[in-house]
């Protein structure tokens, strides 16, 4: 967690957003936010105390009422203006992404475009919510279900995806009549301020959605609230297991995604230009800090070495720099603290260095580290087993398929994998057998679009639901299912236990 400090004045303060309005803290504690890419503190943002969770989770059980009542069709005209709006607006709030997060700007409006794919699916709400409905199960007897939101629901999300997955979570949750409190992460927290200004600007009322910043404290209080019903989580595996445990020892409904370390296979086959081309990508965009990035390259077979020296070639040609300069194709990482631990990673002496990130040499004091390719890495290595979450893409040789599918089954994380290959039937055996709840052929980020739901299996997911899309729905609802009798002549009870008739 970020270290507390004492704000100099000259930083920019991010307060909490509760019951319509910016609400400057009260706790006495802050935290700093950095441009990643000069190293410079710009902001001090607040860290809430267990009262005022309780305010913004008061604010948002005040609203539900009026918010849960409002028809359909209303709440989804409204939707539609969310969408236009955030449409309109998704650069203003891509700026704000590479401002704290690092991320270039190109990236960030990547990253926004796919959170706005979850508000337009939401925008079918009506469609989304439709129960089921039996005529005639028993004589005179119509059995219906609905489908109604669970109450006010939370929502603690990581830094690498300050607007798309806050989105992930409040699209559908308000969606289904919730309300929502919001805990982002305290690295890049002003995206979330500014997604709280747009809601209310569409007509959202106040006391819907809330935005409350900070640490440990913050959390916990969140899920030892008895008024919040369920929370979802996304971040690293530890505290995402830690949040599940909690949450549902509490009584709470509980989705909780964490780390990943994703692998693509590399077929003898596949094209390997366009293989190279894709695993650059996957492994170094956005710095690698995406919890969907390639970090290993399977290498089946003679693969290896051609593999190789494509991806070295394209590894030293990536523009990195600050992301709001346009030529910039990756971006910083986003604190000192990360670039320390990554820089560690490489400087282990672990496999064969090919491309060196520290070498990097970018004037100023931002948090750089340049792309590094990692041949002949062992699955002993650290840096094989650890999430390094950064521009760091190791290269794992094996002999066989069969090899490739046992070594990542055997991986306790199981987030996204990928196969690159010319085979319609080594994909197909791929897709049967691996253990990994995205799979991309031919695609090195398979990240479901917002009709279908994402998820990972084993480490990469606690808790029975997938997040987004059709699971979303189920998630952020409870159902209920009625029994009714409108009988044409006086039926008899009996004092059996009831059957049909
Ligand atoms: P993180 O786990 O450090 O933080 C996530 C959230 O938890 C933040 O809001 C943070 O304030 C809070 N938090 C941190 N420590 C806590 C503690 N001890 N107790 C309670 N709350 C705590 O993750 P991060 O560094 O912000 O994000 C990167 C991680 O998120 C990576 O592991 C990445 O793989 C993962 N991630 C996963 C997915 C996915 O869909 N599976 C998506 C994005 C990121």
């Amino acid at each position: 967690m970020t270290d507390t400090i004492d704000a100099p004045a000259a930083v920019k303060p991010i307060n909490h957003w509760i019951d319509g309005g910016a609400f400057a803290g009260e706790s006495g504690r802050t935290g700093p936010v950095y441009n990643p890419a000069t190293g410079v503190q710009s902001g001090a943002v607040d860290f809430a105390s267990v009262e005022e969770i309780d305010r913004a989770v008061q604010a948002a059980k005040r609203a539900l009422p009026e918010w849960r009542s409002m028809s359909l069709a209303k709440r989804a005209e409204l939707f539609f203006r969310i969408r236009e709006l955030f449409h309109a607006e998704r650069e203003e709030l891509a700026k704000f992404l590479t401002a704290e997060h690092g991320k270039v700007l190109s990236d960030a409006m990547g990253e926004v475009t796919r959170g706005l794919e979850v508000i337009e699916f939401c925008c079918g709400l009506p469609h989304l919510l439709k129960g089921e409905m039996t005529e005639q199960a028993s004589t005179s007897v119509d059995v219906y279900s609905i489908r109604q939101p669970l109450g006010v629901v939370a929502g603690i999300t990581p830094f690498n995806f300050p607007a798309m997955v806050p989105m992930w979570m409040w699209g559908p949750a308000l969606a289904c009549g919730n309300t929502f409190v919001l805990k982002p992460s305290e690295k890049d927290p002003s995206a979330s301020v500014y997604t709280a200004q747009l809601l209310k600007e569409a007509g959202v009322p106040d006391g819907v959605f809330n935005v409350v910043h900070g640490d440990k404290v913050a959390v916990d209080a969140l899920l030892e609230h008895d008024d919040v019903s369920a929370i979802s989580f996304v971040g690293s595996t530890p505290i995402a297991r830690y949040i599940h445990e909690r949450a549902s020892a509490n009584g709470k409904r509980v989705q909780a995604l964490g780390g990943a370390k994703n692998h693509a296979i590399v077929m003898p086959d596949a094209d390997l230009d366009f293989t190279a081309n894709h695993l650059t990508a996957a492994g170094y965009g956005s710095a690698g800090q995406r919890c969907m990035a390639i970090s290993v390259a399977v290498a089946v077979g003679d693969a290896a070495d051609e593999l190789v020296e494509k991806l070295r070639a394209k590894a030293v040609a990536i523009k990195v720099g600050p992301g709001l300069e346009p030529d910039s194709e990756m971006g910083p990482v986003v604190t000192g603290a990360a670039r320390d631990r990554i820089v560690d990673y490489i400087g282990r002496g672990e496999g064969d260095v090919v491309v060196d990130g520290r070498e990097i040499d970018i004037e100023g004091d931002g948090f750089w580290v340049g792309p590094t390719l990692i041949d002949n890495v062992t699955t002993d290595m650290s840096v094989y087993t650890d999430e390094i979450f950064g521009p760091v893409l190791g290269v794992v040789r094996v002999d066989t398929l069969d090899e490739a599918i046992e070594l990542i089954n055997r991986n306790p994380f199981a987030n996204g994998v990928a196969i690159f290959t010319g085979s319609g039937q080594a994909a197909r055996l791929f897709q049967r057998k691996i253990q990994v709840g995205m799979i991309g052929v031919n695609v090195p980020i398979p990240v479901p679009m917002a009709f279908y739901s994402f998820g990972g299996w084993k480490q990469s997911l606690f808790g029975d639901h997938h997040i987004h899309g059709p699971e979303g729905i189920r998630f952020y609802t409870r159902a209920k299912v009625v029994t009714t009798r409108w009988p044409e002549s006086l039926d008899a009870a009996h004092m059996h236990f009831p059957t049909a008739t």
